[in-house]
């Protein structure tokens, strides 16, 4: 299956030291990518272990996603070297009641999830398109669609990305690059963990779930990679929903 190799091809995955980012980056070794790590500090021995396991290469690029006009500053500069594949990744969640939410929780979340996932894509995404040829795929969540519960920052910033990614499809795709968005559903990783902690919400989160248990991040890689390769040259602006089929219930 060629059509799924990375092959030959440079990956910036942001938010890769832990969780899906981590999975994904290994994942995209492992079919064949080099790979640029983007993360607020450089510690990322644990990803980078797993990368030369699977044979790849990376670099590392900090920027603290809180600061969209500091990651802006870094995609300019990014966007001088030929990445074909770009993965937004990197994200933050604050739970707390609307009520609670002050405007400072409201800006971190919104800065983070959006308006860096913007400062980013941008320069990176208009290189692609002027040389014809890109790979976006952007983590969205069960959020773009749904409400949740006291996370509405959160939310608002998820539906936001989905709409962004449509948009984008729709102006890059004639110029060869495909912009598409995966949403995982209840996947381990820190994000989730105080969901998790609470038993009757654990227990709840997993009855609902066609699957019958949580997604771990390696359940989000087979999606990654598809969308970042050959295979997926006509597909763009979609949302992939990787849930375990929570949407269809
Ligand atoms: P995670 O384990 O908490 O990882 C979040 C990643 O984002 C970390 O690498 C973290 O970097 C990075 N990040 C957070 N704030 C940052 C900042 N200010 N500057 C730079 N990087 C920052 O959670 P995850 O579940 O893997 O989340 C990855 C993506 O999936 C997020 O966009 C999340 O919204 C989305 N998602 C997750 C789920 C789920 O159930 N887990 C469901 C739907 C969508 P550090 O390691 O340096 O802190």
């Amino acid at each position: 299956m060629t059509s799924f190799s990375l092959a030959g091809r440079t990956a910036l995955v942001t938010g890769a030291r832990r969780g899906i980012g981590a999975a994904i980056a290994a994942g995209y070794a492992a079919a064949g990518a080099e790979l640029i790590l983007m993360a607020r500090d450089a510690a990322l021995e644990d990803t980078l272990e797993e990368i030369k396991q699977y044979g790849g290469s990376a670099s590392v690029v900090t920027a603290d996603f809180a600061d969209p006009s500091a990651v802006e500053r870094a995609g300019v500069e990014l966007a001088s070297r030929k990445i074909d594949i770009l993965v937004n990744n990197a994200g933050t969640i604050r739970r707390a009641p609307a009520a609670e939410t002050s405007i400072d929780d409201w800006q971190h979340v919104i800065d983070v999830n959006l308006n860096s996932t913007w400062a980013l894509t941008r320069p990176i995404g208009a290189a692609m398109a002027r040389r014809g040829a890109g790979k976006i795929v952007t983590i969205a969540s069960l959020l773009s669609f749904q409400g949740g519960i006291t996370v509405p920052a959160y939310t608002a910033s998820k539906h936001a990305v989905a709409g962004l990614t449509r948009a984008l499809a729709n102006e890059w795709g004639p110029a060869g690059v495909q912009v598409n968005a995966i949403a995982p559903g209840y996947i381990s990783t820190d994000n989730t963990a105080e969901l998790r902690a609470n038993p009757a919400r654990e227990a709840a989160i997993r009855e609902r779930i066609p699957a019958g248990r949580w997604g771990r991040p390696e359940d989000i890689v087979g999606a990654a990679v598809f969308l970042a390769s050959a295979a997926s040259d006509y597909v763009n602006g979609h949302v992939l929903a990787v849930d375990g089929g929570w949407l269809a219930r």
